[in-house]
């Protein structure tokens, strides 16, 4: 689970952690009560939105003016921010963060993730913070350095100086700088986090160390020891259909493409967006709905597919083995009674009990069109959708 920024900044606050004084809003009069409270001259509005790289989208601005703050929270508010990490649709901005704007003397990068390879929690560090770090990574990676963490003994006092000297902190901000570094470790354990990425950590020129931006993900299989950010949580249109799939036990994930796809089998999940794209379509998102799917799961799997409002057709593609296709089928004709589906449908039903299963949605009324083969349902979808347009 994903935070957004003011909400991660309220918990290393409350870890006395530095961040910029700020607030969150929802419409342009309440960024002008934050903006008039602050007394600040300079403030700064954020985009809150799940992915980065708002800064070079646009969706982050210094104002020095009560009008100025008004004229582009209005604009921010409702628009749709398209960024490098938010794909070609962008995502839709509902609330922005209204926060004191800090002089900046040097930006500093530093993130804490857990490493696949060695199993280990490692503190990435660099000097070279911003907005450009991706390029950083690609072609100067040896600019960005890494400590792995003991998980035994956790992070250790000389560990985290030495990371502070890898961010260029010297004398007493070195000591400040440690125990900063130790303190966000701390945070990485205490919320079961999966990545704290601080980018930019910056200096500033009364030598403070200030966390300007963070991204925080929580461990979704510890979320049940996180009662109270559970509660915070925001329910976005994604986080929504996470949240219902979740519940249902079924695995879905977003994508960016307008065919929504409805599978059993991870395996056979991944080899249907294979397909869709092999013949020039584009998949709305991963869903499979495991190895049973009782008439419910299939509806909400239904329901959670047109949570997408770019879902311009779906494609069924079943398998039955253990799960036999004739109560998929039954799913199928419940969903559609259910759902309303006003798009194309495509269904391919392979295995045990298969001629009944086609028997039960041969109904003119269900308007579902038949595919015997992957590729037979891949051209016939994206046919059906391309004719839509
Ligand atoms: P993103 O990473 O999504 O682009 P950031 O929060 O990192 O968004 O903002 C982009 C840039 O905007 C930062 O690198 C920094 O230079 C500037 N910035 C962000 N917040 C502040 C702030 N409170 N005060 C001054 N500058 C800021
Ligand atoms: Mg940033």
């Amino acid at each position: 689970m994903k935070l957004y920024e003011y909400q991660a900044k309220e918990i290393l606050h409350k870890y006395n952690i530095n961040v910029p004084k700020g607030e969150a809003a929802t419409n342009v009069d309440e960024v002008a009560k934050i903006y008039s409270k602050s007394g600040a001259k300079k403030c700064v509005i954020k985009a809150q939105v799940l992915a980065g790289g708002r800064g070079k989208g646009g969706g982050v601005k210094i104002v020095e003016t009560l009008d100025e703050a008004k004229a582009f929270a209005s604009k921010l508010i409702g628009s749709c921010l398209i960024t490098a990490q938010t794909g070609k649709k962008g995502i839709q901005v509902n609330r922005v963060l209204v926060a004191e704007a800090i002089d900046i003397k040097k930006e500093l990068y530093l993130a804490i993730s857990i490493d696949r390879s060695t199993s280990k929690i490692t503190i990435m560090s660099s000097t070279e913070g911003g907005t450009e770090i991706e390029e950083v990574s690609a072609k100067a990676p040896h600019k960005i350095l890494k400590e792995q963490i003991n998980p035994l003994l956790g992070i250790r006092n000389f560990q985290a100086h030495q990371i502070a000297l890898n961010l260029g902190l010297a004398g007493s901000l070195a000591t400040k700088g440690s125990s900063l570094i130790k303190n966000l470790f701390k945070i990485f354990i205490e919320k079961d986090c999966s990545l704290l990425e601080i980018n930019p950590l910056v200096l500033t020129p009364d030598n403070e160390i200030v966390v300007l931006d963070i991204k925080m993900d929580i461990d979704d299989n510890a979320i049940f020891r996180q009662k109270e950010l559970l509660e915070t949580k925001e329910i976005t249109d994604v986080s929504r259909a996470e949240k219902m799939a979740s519940e249902a036990g079924l695995s879905y994930i977003g994508l960016d493409g307008n065919i929504g796809c409805l599978v059993n089998g991870a395996g056979l999940a991944m080899a249907t967006m294979d397909i869709i794209k092999l013949y020039g379509g584009t998949p709305a998102n991963f869903l499979d709905v495991g190895g049973d799917a009782p008439i419910e799961k299939v509806t909400t799997a239904f329901e959670i597919i047109f949570t997408d409002p770019h879902v311009a057709g779906v494609l069924v593609n079943i398998f039955g083995g253990i799960m036999k296709c004739d109560i998929v089928a039954e799913g199928i004709i419940h969903a559609i009674k259910k759902v309303d589906i006003k798009v194309p449908l495509v269904v391919r039903l392979e295995g045990t009990n298969v001629e009944i299963a086609r028997k039960k949605l041969d109904d003119p009324k269900l308007n579902i069109i038949f595919a015997d083969s992957m590729k037979d349902a891949s051209e016939k979808i994206i046919k059906a959708v391309n004719n839509k347009k």
